[in-house]
């Protein structure tokens, strides 16, 4: 491969406090070197900006329950979302829920370079591999499920946290996985009962544990094995009024928890917005997220995505390893394009001892006061965190919807016009009065969102041979035509539509919109140490348990590395 310079662009840097300075970048061999020495292409980025590749920490791209989500919607082929092949590319569809190997030519030409997959069922890993080596250019990493996990439940009721971590490791490494992924920890494995859990203390049965004891746990091996990530939450309550109390009793639940060398934080709250409600029912339903943001303003151990809402032409596809949640909202129903009240239909999916998941379509509505709320406490968590290195921007797509959005708000968030336009012209007018968001005048600067979507990302993830732009890193890096002098609402959502380069490992795989190559990305996972012994011991714990409470044989559960063929493993340290 060629040696690379990139001149004359205005380069944001966040993790080298570099803010807009004109500057080359010089790559060699894929990584990004101090000086390239002799023949070199060059990349004029004059009148653009040069940001590291984005980060994405949650999305739902890959998987059973993702492709279950395409098959259950045969609607969510608009025209517009088919995609013709081409010479180096091939051809794919879905608005909401797109085909894998558009996944991959849409995220690069948003200028994203690595994404995660949150929530990767330990059984059912080889489906989310399978469907990572399916989706060209980005990197990808998976975490597996482990709030509801049964080894997880009987060590936590032991305490055990030495055989707790083992068993973290060897998942982990078995399933070639990055993070810890919680989701409404307890509550999952009382569907299986047909019952939630609703608060901290509720039990679990069975198991007599808490949702507290297993947070708690999970958070203390988390740090014992040092992983680059820090647990990774999506709390109970999720989608219920008033669940911000909740919210912020979780934040509580760790505070104490000393987190490792290098890293302030303990805790991830995934798709905050979801969480972050206020009022008693869905008719006093009204904003939480001033609340959320002052807790965040005033305790540096929790950072958040947002799991922004966007309001789509046409209704999305949520998916949640969060079974009991998928149930209600089946019930909630809503609007549609369609029409009223379309009966949804609902997919319910349990995988053995170790998790659940569910599949609803959803239509948020501009003229539906709850969906206008929903809309306008994502942007005010955004906007009212000060620390854009605790806040990222997400959609958790597709559940608020499809990351081909994320243009869309980054133009809300950095002009206050374009958001105000949709506040008080298109949304219900509880939208305005149920939330902070008209009185918020804060504009996101360029730097600012290249922190929330690149460098903190990067930085909370542990990955730190990304985002950023330092002598090392790998060469992902996006360019983007924009002048940060003359910015309004129309030329930023234009400008990250669609990169005008794209560079993957130092390759240009975009220019101006198009792919340009299409490499196969890397998949990423972290590995934790423990003792041999204590390995040796936790998995006679498990194989014991397993030919009882297993549909599969032992041998077969590891996903072979023929799965993923090209592997980096991340160490915590
Ligand atoms: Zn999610």
């Amino acid at each position: 491969m060629k040696d690379l310079i990139i001149k004359n662009g205005l380069v944001y840097d966040p993790l080298n406090n570099i803010d807009g300075e004109k500057k080359e970048i010089h790559i060699k061999n894929g990584l990004i070197v101090d000086k390239v020495n002799g023949d070199a292409k060059v990349i004029n980025a004059s009148g653009m900006v040069v940001m590291p590749g984005g980060v994405d920490i949650h999305s739902h791209i890959a998987g059973t329950k993702v492709n279950a989500g395409r098959a259950f919607r045969p609607d969510d082929k608009p025209e517009d979302s088919n995609e013709k092949r081409s010479k180096l590319t091939r051809s794919g569809t879905g608005w909401a829920v797109p085909s894998t190997w558009v996944t991959g030519y849409r995220y690069a030409r948003l200028g994203y370079t690595t994404v995660v997959e949150p929530a990767m069922p330990l059984l059912k890993a080889r489906h989310t591999h399978e469907e990572f080596l399916d989706t060209p250019i980005i990197d990808k990493a998976a975490f597996p499920l482990f709030g509801n996990n049964w080894f997880v439940m009987e060590y936590v009721k032991q305490k055990d946290y030495e055989k707790l971590a083992a068993y973290i490791a060897w998942i982990l490494k078995t399933v070639k996985g990055y993070a810890v992924k919680i989701v409404n920890p307890g509550g999952v494995e009382n569907w299986t009962w047909g019952k939630n859990v609703n608060s901290l203390d509720d039990h679990v049965f069975h198991f007599d544990v808490t949702p507290r004891e297993i947070v708690e746990s999970l958070t203390k091996v988390n740090e014992i094995l040092q992983l680059p990530h820090t647990i990774h939450v999506h709390a109970n309550n999720l989608g219920h009024p008033g669940n911000k109390e909740h919210t912020i009793e979780t934040f509580k639940a760790v505070e104490k928890i000393k987190s490792k060398d290098g890293r302030e934080e303990s805790f991830h709250l995934t798709h905050c917005q979801f969480n972050s409600y206020g009022g008693t029912n869905w008719g006093d339903f009204e904003s939480g997220a001033a609340d959320v943001a002052e807790y965040l303003n005033t305790h540096n151990h929790v950072t958040i995505d947002a799991g922004q809402v966007v309001f789509g032409k046409a209704a999305t596809t949520t998916m949640t390893a969060d079974g009991p949640w998928e149930f209600a909202l089946h019930h909630i129903g809503g609007t549609s394009p369609w029409g009223a009240k379309p009966g949804m239909k609902w997919i319910n999916g349990q995988v053995e001892g170790e998790s659940g998941s569910g599949i609803v379509p959803y239509f948020f509505n501009p003229k539906v006061a709850v969906n206008a709320i929903q809309w306008a406490v994502g942007l005010e968590l955004m906007l009212l965190i000060k620390n854009p290195w605790q806040v990222f921007m997400t959609t958790d797509h597709p559940n608020g919807g499809p990351f081909t959005s994320y243009p869309q708000i980054f133009r809300w968030l950095m002009d206050k016009k374009s958001r105000d336009d949709v506040l008080l012209n298109k949304c219900s007018k509880k939208a305005s009065e149920k939330s902070q968001l008209k009185d918020i005048d804060r504009e996101l600067s360029l730097n600012e969102l290249c922190v929330m979507t690149r460098a903190g990302t990067a930085k909370s993830l542990g990955m730190t041979d990304r985002g950023h732009l330092g002598i090392g890193a790998i060469g992902d890096i996006a360019i983007y035509k924009l002048d940060p002098k003359k910015m309004d609402g129309h030329l930023i959502e234009k400008a990250f539509t669609l990169a005008a380069y794209t560079l993957k490992d130092g390759q240009i795989v975009v220019k101006d919109g198009e792919i340009t190559a299409t490499p196969i990305g890397t998949t990423i996972c972290a590995e934790g140490k423990v003792k041999d012994s204590i390995m040796e011991a936790m998995l006679e714990d498990v194989k014991a348990h397993w030919r009882n409470h297993y549909s599969i044989n032992f041998a077969n559960y590891a996903v072979h590395d023929a799965y993923a063929p090209k592997v980096k493993i991340m160490n915590g340290v």
